[in-house]
């Protein structure tokens, strides 16, 4: 067994627990808090037959370890909240490998976005008017099968390491008043690297707000601790927090606490979702996801087309589908919650409302 050790990384201090000590730590989780979400991360799923096994399903001829560039990646806090021998089970569709991400479809293509004509530095996208997107790090906590970035080269282009070139250009264009840190997920980087971050940015005068799209409040809320809401409740300008949530029961008590935190550290909380077949295609399930979302703190913003991108064919759904499926959320819901359907088009300036 290895032994209980504390360590120290640039003022952090890490302490890292076996089995033996983490019955007695575990009576003050605050103190542990910092390693806690790390030490879930390297407890995450990483093969479908383990996932699958965890909840009580058999590995069948479709069970496939997918596309090796872009393995499996599931918390295990996510993985609690699938439902137990249920193979379809919305959550589990998320973010299960299957043997259809291999076979090319037409139309599915590795950069549907256009990512890569609106990168205007390392690591850094300006697409949209006053609106700059930093990719803050390639790494997320879960791997979904649908992402649109499952092809993006973030070994070599992320600001993670060197943020002077994304920080040049920022500054360069007094037109930006927005910052979105995306990726990958910004809630992967350390608390203190998210400090760094923010510090440099605050010299840029023209910068008006702050945007974070994260999933992990979702897949592992135990990353919104105290430290980051320190870090949130500190910065020098109003803080948006995109979540990306698909489903209803992907809520759960502790999203909850994490979104109560995220709030009372100031941050206006919106949920972006995908539509998604076989997982959210259903108008029950929409309603009970806005409704959900909202009850947790969180206002729906955005119901994206899914983007075309190689390997997720399997949970396309038509525009026209989509139409009905919004046009019931419409009658079935005040005005707040429902979001706005829109789907990208690489090179158009806005997210392109769906008519
Ligand atoms: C989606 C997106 C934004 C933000 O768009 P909003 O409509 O303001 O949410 C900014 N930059 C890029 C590259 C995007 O993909
Ligand atoms: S968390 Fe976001 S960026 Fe990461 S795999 Fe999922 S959809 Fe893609």
């Amino acid at each position: 067994m290895t032994p209980c050790r504390i360590e120290s990384d640039r003022g952090i201090v890490k302490i890292l627990v076996n089995e033996a000590c983490s019955g007695i730590l575990s009576r003050s989780p605050s103190a542990l808090e910092e390693i806690d979400w790390r030490a879930q991360l390297r407890q995450a799923f990483r093969r479908p037959g383990e996932l699958l096994a965890f909840l009580g399903l058999d590995g069948d001829s479709d069970t496939h370890e997918g596309n090796p560039t872009f393995p499996m990646l599931v918390p295990r806090a996510y993985a609690n909240r699938m439902q137990r021998g249920n193979r379809h089970d919305p959550l589990l569709l998320q973010v299960l490998p299957n043997s259809s991400e291999q076979v090319p479809v037409p139309g599915f293509i590795s950069d549907p976005v256009g990512d890569g004509q609106s990168r205007q530095a390392r690591g850094l996208l300006h697409k949209y008017h006053g609106r700059a997107l930093v990719i803050s790090t390639g790494a997320c906590a879960v791997h979904c099968r649908y992402c649109f970035r499952q092809h993006y080269p973030y070994a070599n282009d992320h600001a993670g390491r060197d943020l002077k070139p994304a920080l040049a250009y920022i500054e360069g264009h007094p037109d930006i008043t927005e910052v979105i840190l995306s990726g990958g997920d910004p809630l992967m980087l350390d608390t203190a690297r998210l400090g760094e971050l923010s510090h440099s940015l605050s010299d840029i005068e023209h910068i008006k707000r702050l945007r974070i799209h994260t999933r992990l409040p979702v897949v592992l809320p135990d990353r919104v601790d105290k430290d980051f809401c320190a870090w949130m409740g500190a910065l020098p300008w109003p803080v948006v927090v995109v979540i990306h949530a698909n489903h209803a029961a992907e809520f759960d008590s502790n999203v909850d606490g994490a979104a109560s935190r995220m709030r009372a550290a100031g941050a206006h909380l919106f949920n972006q979702s995908v539509l998604l077949r076989g997982i959210n295609d259903h108008e029950d399930s929409l309603v009970e996801l806005m409704e959900r979302s909202f009850a947790a703190g969180v206002v729906p913003y955005y119901l994206h087309m899914l983007d075309r991108v190689e390997g997720a064919a399997r949970f396309d759904i038509s525009i026209e589908r989509a139409l009905q499926l919004h046009e019931r959320l419409r009658l079935r819901l005040p005005g707040y919650l429902v979001p706005r359907l829109v789907r990208e088009q690489a090179g158009a300036p806005y997210k392109l409302p769906v008519l």
